[in-house]
């Protein structure tokens, strides 16, 4: 095993739960994004039956590239999360139950130990929003001549057509 700590057999967990605290490197998301600083994570684990119930935190800092302006900009992330790994093998005769349970993060396990890299991995991920913005009100690049407009306007001829101003031309064309 070359990361003994971070898959928890279940034999590993006492019945009054078991706490961990630990530091990954960015080799465990380096197929997503460069992380600026170690991932910190904090977790709880307490078996439930044949579940296994996950409480933390997880703390670093990614970096991402905008959307907009494509300039790298970095984002701290501090999660708190409460999921549930349940054994694989359960799962064809889950699905009544869980759709009565309130909506809980799920990740499935091969039933012998928990994958508590995969765990704060995931939590990461979904820490990022679907839109990257280095900042709320990037003003992106001139389409025309690509300059990043967030250091100052271009020289190109200004002809924004928002849907605002389509709409205001509409709006003053119905004569309103
Ligand atoms: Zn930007
Ligand atoms: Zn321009």
């Amino acid at each position: 095993m070359d990361k003994p700590a971070l898959r928890i057999p279940l034999e590993d967990i006492p019945p009054e739960g078991l706490k961990l605290e630990f530091e990954e490197g960015p080799e465990l998301l380096a197929d997503c994004f460069p992380l600026k600083r170690a991932l910190v994570a904090r977790v709880f684990l307490k078996k439930q039956g044949i579940d296994v119930k996950a409480k933390g935190r997880v703390r670093t800092t990614v970096e991402l590239t905008c959307d907009r302006c494509l300039e790298r900009f970095e984002l701290e992330i501090d999660e708190e999360f409460e999921v549930e790994f349940r054994p694989l093998a359960s799962l064809p005769l889950r699905e009544e139950t869980q759709l009565s349970r309130e909506d809980l993060e799920v990740i499935f396990y091969d039933g012998e130990a928990v994958p508590v890299d995969e765990l704060v991995r995931e939590q990461v991920i979904l820490a990022v929003p679907y839109k990257k913005l280095c900042r709320e009100d990037c003003r992106g690049l001139c389409p025309r001549c690509g300059k990043n407009l967030n250091q100052g306007p271009c020289g190109c001829e200004i002809r924004k057509e928002s849907p605002f101003a389509v709409l205001r031309t509409l709006l003053q064309k119905s004569g309103g």
